[in-house]
């Protein structure tokens, strides 16, 4: 899909901010420093919309991004960031949650894991939620280009298994450094438009 047009709607933390006008959302989740900025810049076609973190774990907002007149592109907050306190932790799942849980445009979450490592817990537990709560899930493993082609489909697997990933469920081998999975990633969002 080819993207001109990029409007960041508004950054959000209530539900009473979220944008009116019912356009189809994909929720981007993923621990901090997993390259979901590199993937959202990637994917539209911008060098530096959403910000590439240099103060990981440091957006708490909800940032609602509006692609053409079609979609909404809905960048979390990234979890694991050691340095974040508990009261803003606590934020963060809440506002997470309410989001996931009442959002009915919400059409799927594009969960982002780094294809080099096995899973977090917080990956986990991520994924979990999702499933605890019927939210369709796109896993999109990053970062592919910094491992050989040859051992793509070991970490694919260790990916699935750590995350007890449905069989439904799509995989997406991604790099923003070459654009592998660019195509994939954009049909499995067009999919659930
Ligand atoms: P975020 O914190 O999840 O938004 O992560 P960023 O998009 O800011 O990326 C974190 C770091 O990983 C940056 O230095 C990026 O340049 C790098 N990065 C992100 N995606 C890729 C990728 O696909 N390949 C490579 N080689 N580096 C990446």
């Amino acid at each position: 899909m080819k993207i001109n047009n990029v409007e960041l709607l508004i950054s959000a933390v209530r539900p009473a901010q979220y944008p009116e006008g019912g356009l189809p959302e994909f929720a981007l989740a993923g621990r901090s420093n997993v390259g979901k900025s590199s993937f959202i810049n990637k994917m539209i076609g911008r060098k530096s919309m959403a910000r590439i973190s240099s103060k990981p774990g440091k957006t708490q907002t909800l940032n609602f991004y509006k692609l053409e007149e079609d979609l909404l592109f809905v960048d979390v907050p990234g979890y694991g960031y050691a340095k974040v306190s508990k009261t803003e932790r606590a934020a963060w799942g809440k506002m997470i949650e309410t989001y996931f849980t009442s959002r009915d445009v919400l059409k799927a979450v594009v969960l982002l894991v780094d294809l080099r490592h096995p899973p977090t817990a917080d990956d986990c537990m991520m994924y979990d939620f999702l499933k605890h709560y019927n939210i369709p899930c796109i896993v999109v493993a990053t970062k592919a280009d910094k491992i050989p082609k040859g051992k793509w489909d070991k970490h694919k697997k260790i990916v699935k298994e750590e995350l007890q990933m449905e069989k439904g469920d799509p995989l997406v081998v991604f790099s923003s450094e070459t654009g592998l999975g660019y195509d994939t990633a954009w049909a499995e969002i067009e999919s659930r438009i």
